[in-house]
């Protein structure tokens, strides 16, 4: 029998893997594996622990000597622990993790060895930077990059090594990772939300930024999955014909989960929970085998840490019970595929959700400000969010009836619509009435319900939709740093509500009063945001001709959505407000059109070694037992037994098109492949290449082999098929 019985037959038989259980309830060994507060209290003097929380909630500067302290205790505990190394953990521009580790020995020069690990260790190491993306930031000759201490996350110790988070720069100061622009993005929307909180509140002195991920994955038995090539080096299957059952029954949506998949899910929550991840959720998804998991939503920094250690987590942990862990936006065509949900909002030190409606007039109307502000944002650089989530992988999943089409709009709901409309077309004197013995104006805002949370209708087809307290960003991929799409979306905020200040700011010099400025401001951007809103069905495809008609991006190609980050409005809006400036945002571009052209290229080149290696020798295989067969008819009965035959010669006939287009596919693939390669142009024409030229080709040669999935000898398919990978036990 073939390889692909014996793997399916195995993975049929695997049983959940016991895992023991835990004794203690969570709040025991929740943060067990974290270096937090609790612990610094522990293992740091008062002075020392005092200085640390400074630096932490204030951004206060570390001194060199305090480093040192800090890392003796931090040390300490590391060890107790059971660590050996530690290593600075940072974000490259990979939409992975990087770490080095270091023992924690010195050699004392007398033949011995001492624990050793200096402040000057935490608070900086130089890793041996060329070989990860820098876009022609530093050339690689030059290979000295730095990861550099970010206190605001906490460190943690993951198997046998402390980890620290930290940011990564080139020697001269460019971001060449996720984290150092996501905390001046973060800085620069706390700054630019306070000034305008102060319109309300002077008490306010700091706005957090929020985010809650939803995560959603997929499961495929190991067997199986090192069975399939694709599988096994893009993350998705370049073939496969689809499964005769697979979402259609809607039975697997929050469906009972799996044993073998419970047992996966409770290893993975304890410690998720050990490293501090308020892991909440979890349930079955729409597709067969698709899970997702997710936490309380936390600080923005803190939450994108935490997502990128959930998808460790969850790839490590999956292989403990058999499984693969599939983080890629579209794994198998015809289901659906997996996004991440950042849910985002603004909240104040006072502990005031901008994003949720306020108990008084007042509060109503700041409420109201942070809602339009942020829908303003998003229509002024609707074709940079879009950006900001695109890849070769989740292009494959936007768009594709299950998943928001590559348009940004924002659903708002029926309250809020009401609200703002109400707003829009009264007058602001109308607005402020006048209150009885003082003379003094009131606000008379429209009733703003106070739960709109449970009120608001899911409209699952918006991808920016406003959902009670927050915006829900559903566009995200799944295998994406959630840190890209923050920065993008705290960045433009920022512009946002510095430039809405100067309006309101330069009204009240006119001689308005505040509220009044304010009013007349917000309604005139409500005017100006109209077109980012919409309620109705964001898969049909009347909205996509509405939405071109309102002048949203609805660019579908890649490589020229990357080109959002490079308009005047975006490098104007990133150094506006200090993020990123423009040789960072170059870099970065050039990053991701080479990330798109490498992504495609390994699948181009996988897909016709598989077309060429597994598919046409099983293809000819059985197209040559059928010839046998019409010629062993023929010598047995002459003419009848060729009429007999009709059936299987019009078969061996099909096969041999499906066989010959498959050939001439793959060669003219390789074809196109290869001009695009030596194109003398840019990575961005590179990328443009591929998407015109090599997908499509791609696609060809894939309907053929999915046709041949059909009629071949299933016992003769060297694949795994759909229907074996796709329903777990
Ligand atoms: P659903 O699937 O209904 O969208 P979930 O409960 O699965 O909701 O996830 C919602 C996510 O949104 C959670 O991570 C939750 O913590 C987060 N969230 C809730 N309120 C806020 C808020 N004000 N700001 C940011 N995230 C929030
Ligand atoms: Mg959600």
């Amino acid at each position: 029998m073939s390889l692909r019985f014996d793997v399916v037959r195995d993975a049929f038989k695997k049983h959940p893997i016991e895992v023991e259980p835990q004794k203690e309830r969570p709040s025991a060994y929740f943060g067990k594996n974290v270096f937090n507060k609790q612990k610094m209290q522990q293992y740091l003097s008062a002075p020392v622990y005092a200085q640390m929380i400074d630096i932490m909630e204030n951004g206060a500067v570390m001194d060199r000597s305090l480093a040192d302290k800090v890392a003796e205790g931090m040390k300490k505990w590391a060890m107790e622990m059971g660590a050996t190394h530690y290593t600075h953990w940072f974000h490259p521009l990979t939409d992975t993790t990087a770490e080095k580790h270091d023992a924690f020995i010195e050699f004392d020069g007398k033949g011995g060895v001492i624990e050793e690990f200096k402040g000057k260790l935490l608070a900086q190491q130089e890793p041996d930077a060329s070989s990860f993306p820098s876009g022609g930031i530093r050339a690689t000759f030059e290979a000295r990059g730095y990861s550099a201490w970010d206190p605001t996350s906490p460190a943690f110790v993951m198997d046998d090594t402390l980890c620290i988070p930290t940011i990564f720069v080139s020697y001269t100061g460019e971001a060449l990772d996720y984290k150092a622009p996501l905390l001046k993005a973060i800085h620069a929307v706390d700054k630019a939300a306070v000034d305008v909180c102060r319109y309300f509140d002077p008490k306010i002195k700091k706005v957090y930024s929020y985010l809650g991920w939803e995560q959603e994955y997929f499961l495929v038995d190991e067997g199986i999955f090192a069975a399939r090539p694709d599988l096994l080096m893009t993350g998705r299957t370049l073939m496969g014909h689809g499964s005769a059952k697979d979402q259609q029954l809607e039975d697997h949506y929050f469906g009972a989960i799996p044993e073998r998949v419970a047992a996966f899910m409770r290893e993975l929550e304890v410690e998720a929970l050990k490293l501090g991840i308020p892991v909440k959720t979890r349930h079955n998804e729409v597709a067969p085998n698709q899970f997702e998991l997710a936490p309380m939503y936390e600080e923005t920094n803190l939450a994108c840490d935490h997502n990128m250690l959930v998808m460790t987590l969850m790839k490590k942990i999956a292989r403990k019970h058999g499984f693969r862990c599939l983080l890629h936006e579209k794994p198998f065509a015809g289901v659906n595929g997996s996004g991440k949900h950042n849910n985002w909002s603004l909240g104040t030190d006072t502990g005031i959700g901008l994003m949720s409606p306020g108990k008084t007039q007042e509060g109503n109307l700041m409420f109201v400000t942070f809602i339009v502000n942020a829908l303003a944002a998003v229509y002024r650089h609707n074709g940079l969010l879009k950006a900001s989530i695109m890849s070769a992988s989740n292009a494959h999943r936007l768009g594709a009836n299950e998943a928001p089409p590559a348009i940004i709009s924002s659903f708002l709901g029926s309250e809020l619509t009401a609200v703002l409309d109400a707003l829009e077309n009264s007058s602001p004197d109308a607005l402020l009435n006048l209150s009885g013995k003082s003379g003094k104006k009131m606000l008379d805002l429209p009733q703003i319900p106070e739960l709109l949370i449970d009120n608001t209708d899911r409209n699952r087809t918006s991808p920016f939709a406003f959902t009670g307290n927050r915006f829900e960003f559903r566009a995200v991929g799944s295998e994406a740093n959630c840190a890209c799409a923050m920065i993008v979306i705290n960045s433009i905020m920022a512009e946002q509500l510095l430039d809405f200040k100067k309006a309101v700011d330069a009204r009240i010099a006119g001689g308005m009063d505040k509220n009044s400025a304010l009013i007349s401001e917000i309604q005139s951007l409500i005017k100006f945001c109209k077109p980012i809103r919409f309620d109705g069905n964001g898969y049909s495809d009347e909205w996509k001709a509405e939405a071109a008609r309102r002048g949203l991006d609805c660019e579908p190609c890649p490589a020229k959505i990357f080109e959002n980050y490079l308009t005047e409005d975006s490098l104007g809006m990133f150094t506006a407000t200090g993020v990123m400036a423009e040789g960072e945002i170059r870099a970065r571009n050039e990053i991701k059109l080479e990330t798109y052209v490498k992504k495609i290229q390994i699948e181009s080149r996988l897909l016709g070694d598989m077309a060429i290696n597994h598919i046409v020798p099983a293809a000819t295989k059985f197209q040559n037992s059928l010839v046998d067969n019409v010629y062993k008819m023929k010598d047995i009965l002459g003419a009848e037994g060729l009429e007999i035959s009709e059936k299987n010669i019009e078969l061996i006939k099909k096969i041999a098109c499906h066989v010959k287009a498959i050939e001439i596919g793959v060669s003219d693939m390789i074809t196109v492949r290869r001009r695009a390669n030596h194109l003398d142009g840019t990575a961005y024409d590179k990328a443009l290449a591929y998407y015109e030229d090599v997908l499509p080709k791609m696609d060809a040669i894939r309907e053929n082999i999915d046709a041949l999935e059909e009629i071949v000898d299933d016992r003769l398919w060297p694949l795994p098929k759909y229907r074996e990978i796709l329903f777990l036990r």
